[in-house]
């Protein structure tokens, strides 16, 4: 399998090929293309031009998003297997990502229908005789950055609402992950999307990835990564729209009036090491009020101790490979570290190649890098505390905030927390990683810049022009 880069409605050959693995076997899976600059700029100026000759009524782009989701409902199997084996993600993980991707799709679709302006009220002295409303306008061309870690939903998230919102884009996936992006752009082409509104360039973020971001005929980026290259991105392409969705620690609390421990330790933990750990919204810390603590740290125990490590493609599997074995040192080293500034492994903390055992570490302080900075690995510090005013405190001190989970029963403290805890999501009675794809979700600080959920999107992908008329 070999995918170039897809230009003007064909896909093409780079001059220099990258090989894709497979995350666990690490066989060849397939090949890619690694676009030059030239190819780069054919892809935006096919999208610039397609953009201003060729229009798609709202009607049309509802229902090319709507055969895209019956497509990839029919292209299942193949697309999970895609998941399996280029992202190391277990099969039933890969299965969610191919469900909640057809429903981003149906959500874009619709917010295809419904995209409109405000009317203002003009009731300011000598404004009276003016009619004055909002229209929403594509914004152009969009360079669309994927991460690795959900290939083909994210795509999605970037892909749906900007053709539900009469854009044209260039997007870029992961170079680890990229076959999943390449498989939708030919679902969206035989859905019936024309050519030049949806080009792909492939390649390396350094180089391709620079290309696009140096090209200054695009309207607005849209980003979803580290907020290292995020940050970068922002500062490189000056007075453009852009949108970042970037990393979170994720602080999960459970007070000691949480009811159903066993059920919320379970999902705090399934929650921490899905895709070995590799989400935004991963569970990363669970702050334990101190009379539950011992009690949460051995049911924690337990359910780690028994989960399925190995082979993505066993049904039966809980924790697959990390997306390389470099990643997987990393996350060691980093729990290493740990245990020489004092904390201590309760579970795991070894690694075969590119799997790393889920693990759960105690006794950690929050300027361990574990506990401060993201992971991104299956790794879970599990943390006392006594004061919770203090600890939002603590909480709220973190650059990073995205998404926050407390359990309790008490609504005032669940009221004080929605008020207290400066985070773009505070999900109570669930885990941070709680997300449907309609929802806004997105970080403040550095976790990002703008929203993402197909509504939330086409508000960032259009520009709000104000219409005045005088009557
Ligand atoms: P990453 O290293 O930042 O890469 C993301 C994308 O940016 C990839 O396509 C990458 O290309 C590209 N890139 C890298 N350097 C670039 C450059 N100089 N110019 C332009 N593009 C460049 O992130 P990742 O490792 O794939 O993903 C993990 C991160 O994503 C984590 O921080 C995670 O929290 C975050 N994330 C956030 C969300 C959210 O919605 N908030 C969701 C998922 C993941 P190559 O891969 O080819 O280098």
């Amino acid at each position: 399998m070999y995918y170039g880069h897809y230009v003007n409605g064909i896909w093409g050959e780079d001059e220099e090929t990258i090989v894709i693995k497979d995350k666990y076997t690490e066989k060849e899976f397939a090949k890619i293309g690694s676009a030059s600059k030239k190819r780069v700029s054919e892809a935006v100026e096919n999208a610039q031009f397609t953009f201003n000759t060729v229009g798609l009524s709202p009607v049309e782009r509802y229902n090319i998003l709507m055969r895209a989701s019956e497509l990839i409902k029919k292209r299942k199997k193949e697309l999970v297997n895609v998941i399996v084996s280029e992202a190391g993600k277990v099969y039933n993980e890969a299965s969610t990502e191919v469900d909640r991707t057809i429903q981003t799709f149906i959500a874009s679709a619709e917010e295809a229908k419904r995209i409109s302006g405000t009317e203002i009220p003009m009731s300011q002295p000598n404004s009276e005789n003016k009619l004055a409303f909002t229209v929403r306008d594509p914004v152009g061309v969009i360079g669309a950055i994927t991460p690795f870690n959900y290939p083909l939903n994210l795509t999605a998230h970037k892909i749906g609402p900007a053709i539900a919102s009469g854009n044209t884009v260039v997007l870029k996936p992961a170079s680890l992950t990229p076959i999943s992006a390449c498989k939708l752009v030919d679902i969206m082409t035989d859905s019936g999307l024309p050519a030049g509104f949806l080009n792909l360039v492939n390649g390396s973020g350094k180089e391709t990835g620079e290309f696009l971001l140096e090209d200054t005929r695009i309207d607005m980026y849209t980003f979803t990564g580290s907020p290292e290259i995020g940050k970068h991105i922002k500062n490189k392409t000056g007075i453009k729209k852009v949108a970042l969705e970037l990393g979170n620690n994720s602080p999960n609390i459970i007070h000691k009036d949480a009811t159903n421990l066993q059920q919320i330790v379970q999902s705090c933990v399934n929650k921490g090491f899905s895709n070995a750990g590799q989400s935004c919204i991963a569970v990363q810390k669970i702050y334990v009020h101190e009379e539950i603590y011992d009690e949460v740290v051995k049911r924690a125990k337990e359910i780690t101790n028994k989960m399925v490590v190995g082979n993505p493609e066993n049904e039966q599997t809980q924790v697959g490979p990390m997306i390389t074995e470099s990643e997987a040192k990393r996350a060691e080293n980093w729990v290493l570290n740990a245990e020489q500034e004092g904390a201590k492994i309760l579970s795991g903390g070894t690694r075969s190649k590119s799997v790393f055992t889920p693990t759960l570490l105690i006794d950690v302080k929050e300027e361990m890098k574990v506990a401060c900075e993201e992971i991104f690995a299956p790794v879970i510090s599990v943390i006392s505390y006594n004061d919770i005013e203090k600890l939002f405190n603590t909480i709220n001190g973190s650059n990073l905030a995205l998404q926050a989970g407390l359990f309790t029963s008490n609504m005032q403290l669940a009221l004080n927390a929605m008020q207290k805890l400066r985070f773009g999501g505070v999900i109570i009675n669930d885990v941070s990683s709680f997300r449907a794809d309609i929802m806004p979700y997105g970080g403040i600080k550095d976790s990002g810049l703008g929203k993402e959920g197909p509504h939330y999107a086409v508000q960032e992908m259009t520009n709000e022009k104000l219409i005045v008329i005088n009557l």
